[in-house]
């Protein structure tokens, strides 16, 4: 069975109502960036943040996968495909995809805020705990290892991202094919992943608005996720089956 890795970002569930925060001018639904998804952003008004990430929690919960994360659902049943994922909502799982990885989290995560990302770098002042959490996590939700307050599981700008460098060098040699859908690459380091993937033969990107200058080698598709990624599916499955 080939081995199909798939890079999205917010593009990707744009049409399941999660608008993307490029489009709305680098403010991610009214709010200032550095306000809510950094650790300064965090330092200087907790309130604020979790309010923001309670707003996008309800939002996603109330969201359905849409036509392009039905289809690579789809495709998962007839190739080994690893989901790569800028978002933090969940809607890849919810249509039914295996293998999913959040570099920046997900909305329905929590974790100590003495997480190693904003703590001191004395890794014995270091907490671990992250759990699953069915409601937004607010002021007072402590953290049960530490007593800390709890926040989002999201990676906030200026954070380490949980790149899993070993298997991505176990695989990348393997990738038959590589589609990257509905993001900016603009945020980094995931964007290195279009380098990384470089020499992978066949590679897709779908966009209504292509990043061009680094897509060379892409086949680019210009159109939305949900209308591109399924054609593309019904090609890549009648060309290897
Ligand atoms: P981005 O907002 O920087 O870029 C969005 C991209 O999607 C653009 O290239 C745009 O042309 C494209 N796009 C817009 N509508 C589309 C559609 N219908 N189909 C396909 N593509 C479409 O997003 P990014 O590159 O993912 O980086 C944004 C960061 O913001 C990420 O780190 C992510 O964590 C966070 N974010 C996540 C969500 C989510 O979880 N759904 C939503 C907004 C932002
Ligand atoms: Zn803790």
């Amino acid at each position: 069975m080939g081995k199909i890795v798939i890079f999205s970002g917010a593009g990707l569930s744009a049409e399941s109502g999660i608008p993307t925060f490029r489009d709305a001018g680098g403010l991610w639904e009214g709010y200032r960036i550095e306000d809510v998804a950094t650790p300064f952003g965090w330092i200087r008004n907790k309130q604020l943040v979790l309010d923001f990430y309670e707003e996008r929690f309800l939002q996603m919960q109330k969201c359905k996968p849409n036509a392009a994360h039905l289809a690579i659902a789809d495709l998962s049943s007839y190739f080994d495909v690893i989901c790569i994922t800028q978002n933090i909502d969940t809607l890849l799982e919810q249509a039914g995809v295996k293998e999913v990885w959040h570099l920046h989290g997900r909305i329905d995560y929590h974790k100590c805020e003495w997480h190693y990302s904003i703590g001191p770098i004395d890794a014995d002042w270091q907490c671990d705990y992250r759990a699953a959490t069915r409601s937004p996590t607010q002021i007072g939700d402590l953290c049960p290892k530490c007593n800390r307050q709890l926040r989002p599981d999201v990676v906030w700008f200026g954070e380490a991202v949980d790149m899993r460098t070993d298997r991505l060098y176990e695989i990348v040699s393997q990738v038959d094919a590589f589609i990257g859908v509905g993001t900016s690459a603009t945020v980094y380091p995931a964007a290195n992943l279009l380098r990384f993937f470089g020499d992978v033969k066949e590679k897709y990107f779908i966009d209504p608005n292509p990043a061009y200058d680094v897509l060379n080698g892409f086949t680019v598709i210009e159109g939305t996720a949900a209308q591109k990624v399924p054609e593309l599916v019904a090609v890549l499955k009648a060309k290897y089956q």
